[in-house]
């Protein structure tokens, strides 16, 4: 991070050296107007304001590779607002794209009734829209705030609090989002710094601590990797790198990891020529390290949706911690340290079909962003970090239509993207080929294709399954309306478990029910596991019998018991129909989301070396806990494993035992009475 500031001179020498003559003598055309114009005027640190905008620009033309009318637009940046130059005459003076650029970061100026929050966030939706007609808006107002940020000690400490806070909801997102990760790092730092001095001091003295001893392997590491690739003749610069300070104490604060847990605090960038390269050298690494599985990722094959690229790897060293290496050519290392900016700069209007998506997907946000009104200033902080996930994943319909989703989401998501009803009749899904569960996350470049069913319901454990908020939205609105069509139909209805006819429960039964249970909480408190409607009322005492052990899903009645409110069975249950005082039977039904009931399973198979490991992944990756577990030998070669796990829903039952059935070897598979 360089928090050197350039002087005027220092600018222009450079700006002379970098630029092709015709745009030095606009840049310095840009120059002498800003600087005329701001002459009066006095930075906070009591330098001239022109260093400012110097500053700025710099920080476009060396970090970002900007070329000249945007260099010009951010020499101008503070002119409009901040002297007597008007829009009208930066439009005579250097035309209509630069002046267009300079009213995009203008703020308007202050209105009366209106708080700070309320013009903090017009200000921004109007900068949002700027970029949606000339991204480069974007660009001059990040290096604005990071030359801010750089010299926020100025500031009074009420308004460094502020400011921070702004950079750290709103700016370094946008640049995380806009893959401008060389911003986006000094930003975080120098906004978590203001905010949170403490442990700002803390993360830098604990890498510090452990530095030394890093660095020294990390370069023990490189030395190494330079003789191979030396031999194999493959070009490539390698660096050592740390991760910055602000990632270090996300993932210490929020995974709760150690710093020697941290993947890729130790890293070592490889940057070489060819595509080809890059995976040769991979090959290198892997031949000679032992790589930590799960851990390589090939962002060159699929992208993020950023633009980001490179090959990700992860080795146990020599003293037994992970080094994460990323390869890469220099046209993606561009990318990754410039992200949009570095095309932006200098190749305006001509974009490649990735970019061109990609900048089509940023208009689309930032469209839905601003034409929505906000409430508050935490909720348009909120809305707006979650709007902008910079780790999207991109997955693809069978016919090419690709949708983007935060990290995390579903095939389920992928679903009630393409269309509410499809997500709502969703049966099973194929990833690349393969049958999955709904459950399965997506992962970049995934070609999903959604099977449906006409007759295929959804499920309410689907409500943990889906990571959108939009497909969430849409799952409760189907139950919310089922819920009202049962209303309407008339709550009560009743069931006849033996042939004798419509049974009715009566007032005076529900009365007897809540007093019931009134009476019961005051001994006992009894947590409410399960959410059932009785007859149609909800919060009455229910209790599952342990004859039957009913789950979410399962059929189900009731039976007012006398003093303890209403037994629940499954239908099914030969205690429950056995009942003879078909009075005291009511409709019961499952309603909403359940916490996990323990279920007993019982597998036979025919026994071989890890089948039981087998069956234990398969009911794992359902996400379901395994209370208990056993197996013993039933002779002739077969075995018995007896499973006691947590479900939420029948479906999620129904999921295990299908894939359990289909491992080789399995003769059968079933649910039993709990012991
Ligand atoms: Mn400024």
């Amino acid at each position: 991070m360089s928090n050197l500031e350039v002087s005027i001179e220092e600018f222009l020498s450079s700006a002379e050296e970098i630029l092709p003559d015709s745009s030095y003598d606009l840049v310095k055309r840009a120059f002498d107007v800003s600087n005329q114009n701001h002459k009066d005027q006095k930075r906070l640190s009591g330098q001239p304001y022109i260093i400012h905008p110097v500053n700025v620009a710099h920080i476009i033309m060396k970090d970002l590779g900007g070329q000249d009318k945007i260099i010009a637009a951010a020499l101008l940046h503070d002119v409009v607002e901040d002297t007597h130059y008007s829009h009208d005459m930066m439009i005579k003076d250097f035309g209509l794209e630069i002046a267009t650029m300079v009213k995009g970061v203008t703020k308007v100026s202050q209105i009366k009734n209106k708080t700070k929050d309320i013009l903090l966030i017009e200000n921004v939706k109007r900068m949002l829209i700027a970029t949606i007609q000339d991204p480069r808006v974007i660009i001059i107002k990040l290096a604005d705030k990071t030359h801010n940020m750089r010299t926020l000690t100025f500031q009074p400490p009420e308004k460094q609090v502020r400011i921070a806070n702004e950079v750290l909801n709103i700016y370094a997102p946008i640049a995380g989002r806009l893959g401008i990760y060389k911003l986006k790092s000094e930003l975080e730092d120098l906004a978590f710094q203001a905010l949170d001095s403490e442990s700002y001091k803390k993360v830098k003295d604990l890498v510090a601590s452990k530095k030394t001893e890093r660095d020294l392997h990390i370069e023990h590491v490189i030395l190494r990797l330079e003789k191979w690739l030396g031999e194999s003749k493959i070009p490539a610069i390698l660096e050592g790198r740390s991760k910055h300070f602000y990632s270090i104490h996300k993932k210490i604060s929020t995974k709760e990891k150690k710093l020697d847990e941290i993947y890729d605090l130790r890293a070592i960038r490889i940057i070489t020529n060819e595509v080809q390269d890059c995976y040769a050298i991979l090959g290198i690494i892997h031949t000679n390290f032992t790589p930590v599985p799960g851990r390589f990722k090939d962002y060159i094959a699929t992208p993020k949706s950023n633009l980001y690229q490179s090959l990700h790897t992860t080795i146990i060293s020599t003293d037994g911690k992970p080094i994460e290496f990323q390869i890469r050519t220099e046209e993606m290392n561009n990318y990754a340290e410039s992200g949009i900016a570095a095309h932006w700069g200098y190749k305006e209007g001509k974009y490649n079909q990735l970019e061109q998506r990609f900048i089509d997907r940023w208009k689309e946000q930032m469209r839905f962003f601003t034409e929505n009104p906000t409430a508050n200033i935490q909720d348009f902080f909120s809305d707006f970090s979650k709007e902008l996930h910079e780790d999207e994943i991109v997955a693809f319909t069978p016919r090419g239509d690709m949708y983007e989703f935060p990290k995390g989401a579903t095939v389920l998501d992928f679903a009630f993207r393409v269309h509410t009803d499809i997500g709502l009749h969703t049966k099973a899904a194929k990833v690349n080929g393969k049958i999955v569960p709904i459950r399965t996350e997506l992962s970049t470049g995934d070609q999903v294709e959604i099977l449906i069913e006409k007759n295929a319901k959804p499920s309410p454990i689907w409500e943990r399954i889906l990571k959108t908020p939009h497909a969430r939205q849409k799952l409760r609105q189907y139950f919310r309306k089922l819920q009202d069509e049962l209303k309407k139909q008339g709550g009560v209805e009743f069931v006849k478990p033996a042939p004798s006819g419509n049974i009715a429960i009566s007032d005076r039964d529900i009365v007897q029910i809540h007093r019931s249970k009134k009476k019961s909480e005051r001994e006992s408190k009894p947590k409410k596991p399960v959410n059932i409607l009785v007859g149609g009322y909800k919060d009455i005492l229910v209790r599952l019998a342990n004859c039957c052990s009913p789950i979410p899903g399962d059929e189900i009645i009731g039976f007012i018991t006398r003093g303890s409110g209403v037994s629940v069975h499954k239908k099914t249950c030969e205690v429950a129909g056995g009942f003879s005082d078909l009075k005291r039977l009511v409709n019961v039904r499952w309603d909403g989301i359940h916490k996990p009931v323990p279920v007993s399973i019982e597998v036979k198979a025919y026994d071989r070396p890890k089948i039981f490991l087998e069956i234990v992944d398969s009911i794992s990756k359902t996400d379901t806990n395994i209370l208990e577990a056993g197996a013993s030998s039933a002779g002739e070669g077969t075995m018995i494993a007896r499973f006691l796990i947590e479900i939420e829903h029948l479906d999620q039952l129904e999921e295990i035992l299908e894939y359990i059935k289909s491992i080789k070897n399995i003769i059968s598979v079933e649910r039993i009475k709990n012991s």
